[in-house]
């Protein structure tokens, strides 16, 4: 049966990287594959900027250009010492077709533009990671990922059409073998734009092979030692989680655990196909697993932190009651604007809502509030969700900070806090 295996940026982010990568391949000896790899070390972010200096800063285009194509270079010269490889020509001309869009296209939609600029990203660390591969003697297949994964045209966040994808992956994916793939990214249906699946779509590529493959498992491979209790950024003390359930995964994603992506799990689960979580750098250590059986093993509290939310209050001009009329009119502006919906909170005459602003989108959803509300609101807030917490872990956590909104639920504590 065949075994998905995702690679992140912080995996091939150096040519260390992708020579890992392939020793990982090697230790695991798995011989029928997909091989799914998102763009290099923080590549995207680089194209992010290309795509904003398109847009506003025209004379810059060139150089971020530059920037992205160096980085590449850098991790090619290092990789294939003879500069006469043709993978030298295969990047080349990765290049030459954005320049060429860069310099065609007059196109104000930002989203499409962005997706059709952001995607060199993974083309270009899956054209330098399958021919790693072959010039280390590991047989593989390049697989364009969009000619597969066909979505609709929602650019930067595009919805799985998934029965044409499960058609095209079974027409296109040889089960036997090697393929190396893109995360990250699919086609429109209608004209064959590339769209994009969402920031750290990768892990969802991954889960949307092992779905229509009916693949024995997923490996995402990271640089933890699998999901830990809290995040290792913010916290100094965590535990791995040996075991997840489906249910307890989905949850700690959702509330934005951004070791998963929280859409890989519903199509692992609906399949009962076990997700790993394992270090790169310990291919052998078992990690975490996402699958069917108890909650959380160990059974401990688990910490959540999101970072730069907004914590928007609402109340009528007129004092009259948040009703539904009106809360459903600021949900329909929420979701107009691409808000998250992080937590919601409502009294009589106020309604209060901690959004993600994902997409920068805040003034002009604070301009169209104002016409019917009074409206406050505090940029830079923090979003901690603890599941499963003793009330004492609360108290340690919440000492000498402005805790702004306190919700507690079953499992579940969540707090904003201005820090
Ligand atoms: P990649 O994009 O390379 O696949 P990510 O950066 O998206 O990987 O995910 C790995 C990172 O997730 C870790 O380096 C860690 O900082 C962060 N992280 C956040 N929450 C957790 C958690 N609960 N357990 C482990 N890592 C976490
Ligand atoms: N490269 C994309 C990103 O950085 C997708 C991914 O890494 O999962 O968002
Ligand atoms: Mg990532």
């Amino acid at each position: 049966m065949i075994k998905i295996f995702k690679f992140g940026g912080a995996s091939v982010k150096d040519a260390k990287g992708v020579i890992n990568l392939a020793s990982v391949i090697e230790t695991t000896a798995e011989k029928n594959l997909i091989v799914i790899v998102s763009a290099m070390g923080k590549m995207t972010n680089s194209l992010e900027n290309v795509v904003s200096n398109y847009f506003s800063n025209a004379s810059e285009v060139d150089a971020a250009v530059s920037e992205v194509y160096n980085y590449h270079h850098k991790i090619l010269s290092e990789l294939f010492p003879n500069s006469s490889h043709p993978v030298y020509k295969d990047i080349q001309q990765i290049f030459k077709k954005l320049t060429y869009f860069l310099k065609n296209t007059r196109s104000k939609n930002h989203s499409f533009v962005y997706d059709q600029i952001v995607s060199v990203g993974e083309l270009a660390s899956t054209t330098i990671v399958s021919a790693y591969l072959s010039e280390v003697h590991i047989k593989n297949t390049f697989l364009d990922v969009r000619s597969c994964i066909k979505t609709d045209a929602n650019h930067r966040d595009a919805n799985v059409d998934w029965e044409v994808t499960q058609q095209q992956i079974k027409a296109h994916v040889n089960p036997k073998g090697i393929t190396v793939t893109q995360g990250f990214l699919g086609a429109e249906d209608t004209n064959n734009f590339t769209t994009t699946l969402g920031r750290e779509g990768s892990d969802y590529t991954a889960a949307i092979f092992g779905y229509c493959l009916n693949a024995e498992n997923v490996t995402i491979w990271k640089d933890v030692p699998g999901v830990l209790n809290a995040d290792p950024r913010f916290f100094s003390k965590t535990q791995l989680l040996h075991h997840i359930s489906y249910r307890e995964a989905i949850e700690l994603a959702f509330y934005g655990a951004s070791v998963i992506h929280p859409k890989t799990l519903q199509p692992l689960q609906r399949k009962e196909i076990p997700l790993f979580v394992k270090s790169f750098l310990n291919p052998l250590d078992p990690g975490t697993c996402v699958g069917k059986g108890v909650t959380l093993d160990p059974k401990v509290s688990c910490f959540i932190l999101k970072k730069n939310q907004v914590l928007i209050s609402l109340q009528s001009l007129d004092f009259s009651f948040m009703m539904e009329n009106n809360i459903s009119e600021v949900f329909n502006l929420l979701h107009l604007y691409k808000m998250r919906v992080e937590l919601i909170q409502n009294s009589a005459i106020s309604f209060s809502v901690c959004v993600d602003n994902k997409f920068n989108n805040l003034e002009p959803l604070l301009s169209e509030l104002r016409k019917k509300f009074k409206v406050k609101w505090n940029e830079g807030v923090t979003l901690y969700t603890i599941r499963h917490s003793k009330p004492s872990e609360i108290k340690a956590l919440t000492d000498n900070k402005l805790v702004m909104v306190k919700q507690e639920s079953r499992d579940t504590v969540q707090l904003v806090i201005k820090e």
